[in-house]
């Protein structure tokens, strides 16, 4: 072994030798359907607007450290009740992060029904924290006695619950997510990445738990380059994962043009509007491709599955130029499973259309 390799093998904690790293695949020259974007640009106009607003920005100095002025916009856009307060984070897998260095000690874990996001899995072994998966049902609804079971061995510090969850699309049943708040002896996250498109939440629900937080994220919505989180939830826990987030998370620029498409938000909201229109009309056209089977979604990706193998269909997609998500590696339920987000009217009929040649119609 070489002497850097040695070194690097005795300083590195193991779980971290242990992990590959989160992979983003190049999307160059390809029609990008693998990562839940919006594919909307905003009209010219809006942008000119936007990039007067930044002119004014001062990139000499550090940015508002507690985003005072996005915050309350924020607050109005959501709706939160004057009690609560949010969080920001440099996209909400930063919030995550902030939540399980919170919670980290020897003896505590991290919940959360799978298949599901895999942020959290990953941050807790960042963190040195164990994480119990607890499987879904078949259907990809929560197995509540299996999840009560687990609360009960193993005391989470706390449960991520994605509504909808990701890579299944569904929503789970309120009244199981209800039993799931009650139960759990630490912290329950509602993740609402997917909020624009399920039109369902738990926001109006923080009154009733002590140990409900709502995470969002402004990335699906069509904002992902400017990676901005939001976690609200009742100031005593914010107030905590705040200590632990470094100063001037949010830079000026995402700040400032957070505030403009906030202050634009009818744009956002046309655009997710269609997306919700287009997703229904992509799922009656995969349900009726032969050998296809599609899973209804909340979401702006539908999950589905062919009768050719998930590798070939991904590859021969890819080389017909449209990249989407393969999930053939993870197993269980979503064995041979994909993928797709949902693009413009043109990018879903030309996926339908390579997906059709994929899986030999013409
Ligand atoms: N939560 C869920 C359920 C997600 O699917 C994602 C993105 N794939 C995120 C959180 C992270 O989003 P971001 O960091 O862009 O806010």
């Amino acid at each position: 072994m070489s002497a850097i390799a040695d070194k690097v093998m005795r300083v590195i904690r193991p779980e971290i030798l242990a992990l590959n790293a989160y992979h983003v695949p190049d999307a160059t020259g390809l029609v990008k359907l693998d990562a839940m974007e919006n594919p909307y640009a905003w009209p010219e106009s809006l942008k000119r607007q936007w990039l007067e607003r930044l002119h004014d920005v001062a990139i000499n100095r550090y940015p508002d450290p507690v985003s005072r002025t996005l915050r309350d916009r924020l607050r109005g856009s959501l709706g939160l009740p004057a009690q609560f307060e949010l969080l920001l984070g440099n996209g909400s897998d930063e919030l995550i992060q902030l939540i399980l260095m919170g919670v980290s000690r020897v003896e505590a874990c991290v919940m959360a029904p799978v298949p599901t996001f895999v942020m959290y899995e990953m941050i807790a072994k960042f963190l040195g924290l164990a994480f119990v998966g607890v499987p879904l049902a078949d259907d990809f609804a929560l197995d509540l006695s299996a999840m009560q079971t687990a609360i009960r061995v193993h005391r989470p510090a706390v449960v991520f619950l994605a509504y909808p969850n990701n890579p299944t699309g569904n929503l789970f049943d309120a009244s199981a997510m209800d039993a799931i708040l009650r139960a759990a002896p630490g912290l329950v996250v509602v993740d609402e990445a997917y909020n624009a498109f399920a039109l369902r939440s738990f926001m109006d629900q923080l009154g009733h738990y002590d140990n409900l937080l709502v995470l969002r994220t402004l990335s699906k919505q069509g904002l992902a380059g400017l990676r901005l989180g939001v976690l609200a939830g009742d100031p005593a826990w914010l107030s905590e994962f705040d200590k632990l987030r470094l100063p001037y998370n949010i830079n000026a620029l995402t700040q400032a043009s957070a505030e403009f498409a906030l202050a634009h938000a009818q744009i956002l909201d046309a655009q997710t509007a269609q997306i919700r229109t287009d997703r229904e009309w992509l799922y009656h056209q995969l349900e009726r491709l032969p050998g296809v089977r599609v899973w209804p979604s909340a979401a702006n990706f539908l999950l589905f599955r062919t009768d050719r193998p998930a590798d070939e269909v991904f590859a021969e997609l890819r080389r017909r130029g449209v990249l989407i998500k393969n999930l053939a590696s993870a197993g269980g339920v979503l064995d041979e499973c994909l993928r797709v987000t949902i693009g413009t009217p043109h990018e879903n009929a030309l996926f339908l259309e390579v997906l059709a040649q994929a899986l030999g119609f013409f």
